[in-house]
């Protein structure tokens, strides 16, 4: 089997380590529970690599996206759910790229010893879904502070999180709609933030927010006012590059314990995969995720190089996590079908993990949108909206 863990063998054997102290138990109880992983994310934290982007000069480990990208991949093929944790790597991003340098500096040392986090994105809302030029979040600069009011959905980790980017308008939509839109690092303890928690399908701690007369002073403004939007995609597509890695791990964690499950069920006095009916749906199915991954890694890397050495990446970002996510969620099914029973029973984590990966083909965005992204933007084909 292709383990493909040639590039990067110590940071990817130190994450591993840590990793394996986070076992199946640990995993089942936090799921069940429906809590978040605290030990696990302060481990993270401890280890430095909640804090891989964040500049030596600022106490961080100063890692690129690529390594980030290799971090998140390890703890999905562990076993775990990176969904807690991958928040704060593609919103530093933002940050990073667009920040001021007073920004950076009060708040970046923070960030890397864990004082504070950076894990909440409030970008999606309910009326105007993936058209983002829609939203309708609105940030009224009043002195020497803006005043917002609104509504976010999804936004996710934000219990857990002492800072967030947030997007709002700040000049109704014109021609040009992506004009108009800022980026806000916001302190989330601050007043006018009411958060209801959205009972999900997975165990991915996430909320309605409902924002009324909140208060940000004109210093945590990101970049330059109305230009939020080209500052978001920062993020965005780094989501989607992490997310990408997250969806291989998950992909080869579900193809070696399907190979591994079908070697030791015995039924009918013989190994469930000596039946040419098992084997030959993981053999096939491990040929198409195998070059699915492949296609996939290639992709992922490809977008991770583009991004670390600041050119355009949107059409690598969205193919990267597309391959991976439909190659994962191949071998997710494969992995269930070839538990039988046992793949929606808890302890197996199968069904954990199965639930967790499906994600990724809806968010952080959804395969048709991706599709028309390529067919449009790289292919030229007439815009349909
Ligand atoms: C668990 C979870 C966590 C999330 N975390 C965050 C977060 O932290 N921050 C944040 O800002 N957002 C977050 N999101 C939101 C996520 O990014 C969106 O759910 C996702 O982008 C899809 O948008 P939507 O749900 O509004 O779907 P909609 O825009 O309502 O679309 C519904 C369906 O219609 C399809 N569709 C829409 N328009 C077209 C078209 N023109 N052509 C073809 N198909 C179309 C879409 O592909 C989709 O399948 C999260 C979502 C989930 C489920």
């Amino acid at each position: 089997m292709n383990l493909a863990r040639e590039n990067f063998p110590e940071l990817r054997e130190a994450v591993a380590a840590l990793c394996k102290q986070f076992d199946s138990p640990y995993w089942q109880a936090i799921d069940e529970k429906r809590v978040y992983p605290e030990k696990f994310v302060a481990a993270l934290t401890k280890a430095g690599w909640m804090s891989a982007l964040i500049p030596e000069e600022f106490g961080g480990s100063g890692l690129s996206l690529t390594e980030a990208t290799v971090i998140m991949e390890e703890v999905t093929r562990s076993g775990g759910n990176a969904g807690c944790c991958h928040g704060q790597m593609y919103n530093m991003n933002t940050l990073l790229r667009n920040g001021s340098a007073a920004q950076k500096k009060k708040y970046l040392p923070k960030i890397a010893t864990g004082e504070l986090r950076l894990q909440a994105m409030g970008v999606t809302e309910p009326g105007a879904g993936t058209d983002t030029t829609k939203i309708k979040t609105f940030a009224v600069k009043k002195g020497d502070r803006y005043v917002v009011n609104g509504q976010k959905v999804w936004t996710s980790r934000l219990q857990h999180s002492e800072l967030m980017i947030l997007l709002a308008r700040t000049a109704p939509p014109s021609q040009k709609k992506t004009e108009g839109m800022s980026v806000f690092l916001v302190e989330t303890r601050s007043k006018g933030f009411e958060v209801k928690p959205i009972r999900n399908m997975v165990n991915h701690e996430t909320n309605q927010v409902f924002i009324d007369n909140l208060e940000i002073p004109v210093e945590n403004l990101i970049g330059e006012e109305g230009k939020g939007f080209r500052y978001i995609l920062d993020g965005l597509n780094a989501e989607r590059i992490l997310i990408a890695a997250e969806c291989i791990g998950d992909g080869y964690w579900f193809t070696e314990k399907s190979t591994n499950y079908a070697k030791d069920r015995v039924v009918f006095d013989r190994p469930i995969g000596q039946n040419q009916g098992i084997q030959f749906p993981i053999a096939e199915a491990y040929m198409e995720i195998e070059a699915a991954i492949e296609a996939a890694n290639l992709m992922r890397y490809k977008a991770a190089s583009l991004f670390d050495s600041h050119k355009p990446c949107g059409a690598e970002a969205n193919m990267a996590k597309h391959l991976a996510a439909k190659a994962s969620w191949e071998a997710a099914n494969v992995c269930l079908q070839t538990h039988g029973g046992f793949g929606f029973a808890a302890e197996y984590d199968v069904e954990r993990k199965f639930r967790e990966n499906r994600l990724y083909l809806v968010a952080p965005i959804s395969t048709n949108l991706i599709l028309s992204y390529l067919a449009e933007h790289v292919l030229g084909l007439p815009r349909s909206f």
